[in-house]
């Protein structure tokens, strides 16, 4: 990562913070923001997109699938505040990515160490389920974020949703004419798909509906993280 690359950094997370391309998700992030739920009701919500955050210098790019209503687009930060996180920057601290288990606020102290987090789709959606024409309206987003990242070389896609946005986004960065590869490979927990600039490898989401079932549990987790770091080494 060259010098400039924070600084740039920090210019798009300006940019992307005043994005209103999708008009069914202005809407919703902005009306849970002014709403907000009880527990929280002293709180200012974001209520507005969301950059990436992270190590500028990260080998490793998490991708999840779009802020929570009231996780990350009430705290502003991604995966912070919400039960996901809570088991993600768990996972990454034991495994030396974080500097403590616990994402609570911006100003909370968190720091990553060789990983960025980011997001398919940058505005909460109504009922966690953004649309596919959203998904690619928010991809110019990741794409310009990942070019800057300079070391990036795998990307982690946190479920199925994610995983089809990084066939995506990898295209994309591979080139202009470049295409997702037709089959299109399977999203699974553990499924690598190799290649320049950057290699994919699937995760099934921290979310509570996969770590409440024992879907997703914490030795899962930290096999595809040791998995990931491995493919960032070996390039
Ligand atoms: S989801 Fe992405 S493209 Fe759509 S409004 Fe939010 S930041 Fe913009």
């Amino acid at each position: 990562m060259d010098s400039q690359g924070p600084t740039e950094l920090a210019l798009l997370a300006e940019e992307i913070g005043g994005c209103r391309r999708c008009p069914r998700l202005v809407g919703w992030r902005e009306q849970v923001a002014r709403e907000r739920r009880a527990s929280f009701a002293e709180e200012e919500y974001w209520g507005r997109p969301l950059a990436g955050f992270g190590d500028p210098s990260a080998q490793l790019v998490l991708l999840g699938l779009a802020p929570a209503a009231h996780g990350a687009n009430r705290t502003g930060r991604m995966f912070t505040g919400d039960r996901s996180g809570d088991f993600l920057f768990a996972a990454l601290a034991r495994n030396g990515l974080a500097n403590q288990p616990e994402s609570r606020a911006r100003d909370d102290g968190l720091q990553l160490n060789g990983v960025w987090i980011s997001a398919a789709v940058r505005c909460a959606p109504p009922g966690n389920r953004p649309t596919p024409a959203e998904r690619d309206a928010c991809l110019p987003w990741s794409v310009r974020e990942l070019r800057l990242l300079e070391n990036a070389r795998v990307i982690m896609c946190l479920g199925a949703f994610a995983w089809d946005a990084g066939l995506r986004l990898k295209a994309r960065l591979a080139g202009p004419a470049v295409s997702p590869p037709r089959p299109r490979p399977r999203f699974g927990h553990g499924a690598e798909l190799p290649g320049e600039p950057c290699s994919l490898i699937g995760c099934y989401h921290p979310s509570q509906q996969n770590t409440f079932t024992g879907r997703l549990t914490e030795p899962m987790i930290d096999a595809v993280l040791a998995r990931a770091r491995t493919m960032a080494q070996a390039r």
